[in-house]
């Protein structure tokens, strides 16, 4: 104090502008009772005690249907019932049980194709990887004809079809992995799309009636080597339960190698019809290929489940439309030891520390004077690490109607290294939620970062994709990078060793290393804009144009035709 007062009045009125500065930036878009929740119960406690419950040896890695799993769903179940939640879905259940079916295929050493005279055959693993699309104990195609359909996207957005109608009922497709990506104004440009990814490749071979889709590998156009898909595929397989969605029988992946090799057979060329597929004016090629194959699965179900509890709102009509916050509660289980001889997985960031951060938000949230507009649920879904399968259950039989949710808050993982100036905003550029989440943070004092990792595609790899494919929009937060007191480049280098060494391995446990302040300002972050998303007037919306807009007018019409 004695300072200010020998400044003098230009120092004085520094000092005037300071405070006025000072005060802007910590005008807060929520009220006095918002905020103190959120430095009360978003505590280092609050997020570390559930992280070591849920990561310690007892809990075996929270792997599903294993002891660990049941004893983490009713812990979770039990804290949402003593902070005052409802259970979220019928007949006053706090868990939505579901299957999950593992399939372990077995492809024969060599896949033959015949062109005319010509006959080739592709090696498993070092031409072909393979996976079953029908849950039966045998699967055959038999005398398939292959069609090269150039990326297999049918994107009304973007005036693109590459079927142009063609009958391709029993067929084996031929199609190229990533989306076009030449043109900014064509699929995001160099940013890839659900379109540019093998789960949407398959499930638009399917919709055409084809037997079978085989993607092209390229380094580039898939993002990672051919030791990927060799290291990823080809083991056991879970999936829900088939039900009548159109299913392939094989989904498989051939380097550019070997179908160039295949291709030749047929009199084709490649390059040639990578040309072609550039254009909107592209028609399937039918490539005067057939192939007949067969191969046989080991079957095998389990049943886990997600765990929900539901903040009615305090508005008559806004009750009826909720803002989810989720989190995964699954990890790998007990698997091979690592080199000190671990054999227990226990995700401690992946997910503890996501469902840790929903706990102390959904607690925050519950402690207001008076609860939010909207209704809120607390979900934490089984079975992300075998393909977000329970949030994909969750998506089919929705506690909600799709066009209901207003959003969801997605969480998985936390940052161990503590505060930054920045967040990244995995979501950012992609609906009106932008402008909530920008609020908050600038409010922190941070600035929101895009995907720092475009290519990777984080927004399609955790549970809020789920929720996108049925139209809801979500926020889904990564890391920031920009840690305060640490020099630049120090944040990237920690979470790229952190990926190399504790990244789906025993190693991701809870130490004294961890620093708990970023993680709690990230926390802060989704329960402000939680908050915000259940207060405001109208729906948040996806920007226009985007890839999910059409997902959400199918929603918001099948609640009017109700
Ligand atoms: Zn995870």
């Amino acid at each position: 104090m004695g300072r200010v007062m020998k400044l003098g009045r230009s120092g004085a009125l520094l000092v005037t502008l300071a405070l006025a500065s000072a005060a802007l930036a910590a005008t807060s878009p929520v009220p006095d009772a918002v905020e103190h929740a959120a430095r009360t119960y978003i505590t280092r406690p609050a997020l570390e005690a559930p992280i070591r419950f849920l990561s310690s040896d007892l809990l075996e890695g929270r792997s599903p249907a294993s002891r660990g799993d049941q004893i983490t769903r009713l812990y979770l179940q039990t804290r949402l019932e003593s902070m005052g939640y409802a259970p979220a879905f019928a007949n006053d259940a706090w868990q939505q049980p579901f299957a999950i079916v593992g399939i372990k295929a077995q492809f024969p050493p060599t896949w033959n194709f015949r062109a005319g005279n010509e006959r080739v055959g592709l090696a498993w693993r070092d031409d072909y990887i393979a996976m079953s699309g029908l849950q039966s104990e045998k699967v055959a195609v038999e005398d398939a004809e292959l069609v090269f359909v150039g990326y297999g996207i049918q994107a009304p957005e973007y005036r693109w079809d590459d079927f142009k109608g063609a009958n391709l009922k029993g067929k084996i497709l031929v199609m190229l992995n990533n989306d076009p990506d030449w043109d900014p104004k064509l699929f995001a440009g160099k940013r890839r799309l659900y379109y540019g990814r093998w789960d949407y490749k398959y499930e638009s071979a399917a919709r055409q009636g084809a037997a079978g889709a085989i993607i092209i590998h390229t380094t580039p156009s898939a993002g990672y080597p051919w030791q990927v898909v060799q290291s990823s595929w080809g083991g056991e397989e879970f999936q829900l339960p088939a039900g009548e969605e159109p299913r392939l029988r094989v989904r498989a992946w051939a380097t550019e190698a070997a179908v160039r090799r295949l291709l030749k057979a047929g009199g084709q060329d490649l390059d040639r019809l990578l040309t072609a597929a550039r254009s909107r004016d592209f028609k399937p090629v039918p490539l005067g290929i057939h192939t007949s194959l067969e191969f046989t699965n080991k079957l095998s179900q389990v049943e886990t489940a997600n765990v929900g509890g539901l903040l009615p709102g305090s508005d008559a009509k806004l009750a009826a439309q909720v803002v989810v916050l989720s989190a995964h509660h699954d990890h790998f289980g007990i698997g091979e030891p690592d080199a000190n001889g671990d054999r227990v997985y226990h995700g401690a960031v992946d997910n503890a520390s996501g469902c840790a951060q929903v706990l102390a938000i959904a607690r925050a949230l519950a402690s207001l004077p008076q609860r939010p507009r909207r209704s809120l649920l607390a979900l934490f879904v089984a079975g992300e690490e075998r393909g977000l399968l329970g949030s994909m259950y969750y998506a089919q039989h929705p506690s909600f109607p799709a066009g209901r949710i207003a959003a969801d808050i997605n969480i998985d993982g936390g940052n161990i290294f503590g505060r930054t100036r920045d967040a990244t905003l995995i979501s950012l550029g992609k609906s009106s939620l932008d402008a909530i989440a920008e609020s908050v943070a600038r409010w922190q004092g941070r600035t929101l970062k895009p995907d720092q990792f475009p290519d990777r595609g984080y927004y399609y790899r955790s549970d809020q994709f789920s929720f996108a494919k049925i139209g809801v929009p979500a926020l889904f937060f990564d890391d920031g990078t920009d840690f305060i007191g640490r020099p630049a480049g120090w944040g990237r280098r920690q979470i790229e060793e952190w990926e190399l060494k504790k990244y789906h391995q025993p190693s991701d446990r809870l130490d004294g290393s961890w620093n708990f302040d970023g993680m709690i300002e990230d926390a802060q972050l989704d329960m402000l804009s939680a908050w915000l998303i259940a207060q405001a007037d109208a729906l948040p919306t996806w920007k226009p144009g985007d890839e999910f807009e059409a997902a959400r007018q199918r929603a918001l019409a099948a609640l009017d035709a109700h």
